[in-house]
């Protein structure tokens, strides 16, 4: 099973992956958990370049190009094998970050991120994607508590964290069957409690 977490700034994503996996991990299966852009060695260099710097280090077709570059060697190295080795794989944002982001975001053609995936990521998409929401500033005030080196996109304008909610939303809209909106808006246990229903709905 390939699992995904999605959504924006301070939205709880790794914290709640984390308890997921040793929640599943509890229930007998074998765990990855790994995260985007980076979870191999050669993906994690490349979200050095893209995660710090100045905002407009890279134009927004560059960026794109790097973030689906580190994601083949992801999917290659990490995630494909662990699939076939039976592991239930947690990734912290996949290829709907990409859509939302430089897609919805910062003006990307989304038919050339879709062309990407489906070059990129073929089938080996998610079985379910969570998609935690929230609104932007309850986000933004949640990550600024945390700022550390990893600050390149935060510092980004609020319409532009704005778009990519939207764009998440969207994005699920679009996909009911795979995608599930979950309000992050609650408190962790609340929002915990919710991903577990959602997956045991999706995994029987
Ligand atoms: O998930 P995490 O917060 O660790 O992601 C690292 C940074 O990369 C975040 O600030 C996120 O907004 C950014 N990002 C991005 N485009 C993507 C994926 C992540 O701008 N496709």
């Amino acid at each position: 099973r390939f699992i995904t977490f999605e959504g924006g700034e301070g939205a709880g994503k790794s914290t709640q992956a984390k308890r997921l996996a040793t929640w599943l991990e509890g229930q007998g299966r074998n765990v990855l958990l790994t995260r985007e852009p980076g979870g191999s060695p050669g993906a994690e260099e490349i979200r050095k370049l893209l995660v710090q710097g100045a905002t407009d280090r890279w134009d927004p077709m560059t960026e794109t190009l790097l973030h689906f570059a580190a994601r083949r060697d992801h999917l290659e190295r990490v995630i494909r094998p662990a699939l076939a080795a039976g592991q239930w794989v947690l990734s912290d944002r996949f290829a709907d970050s990409t859509l939302a982001y430089q897609g919805y975001g910062h003006g990307v053609d989304r038919d050339f991120i879709a062309l990407l995936e489906k070059a990129v990521v073929g089938s080996q998409r998610p079985d379910l994607t969570l998609i935690l929401d929230l609104p932007v500033a309850q986000g933004l005030e949640r990550a600024g508590a945390r700022r550390g080196p990893e600050t390149r996109y935060e510092d980004m304008a609020q319409a532009f964290h704005e778009r990519l909610r939207q764009g998440f939303l969207a994005i699920a809209a679009q996909e009911p069957r795979r995608c599930r909106v979950i309000d992050a808006t609650a408190s962790l246990d609340a929002v915990q409690a919710k991903l577990r229903a959602a997956m045991t709905e999706a995994f029987p």
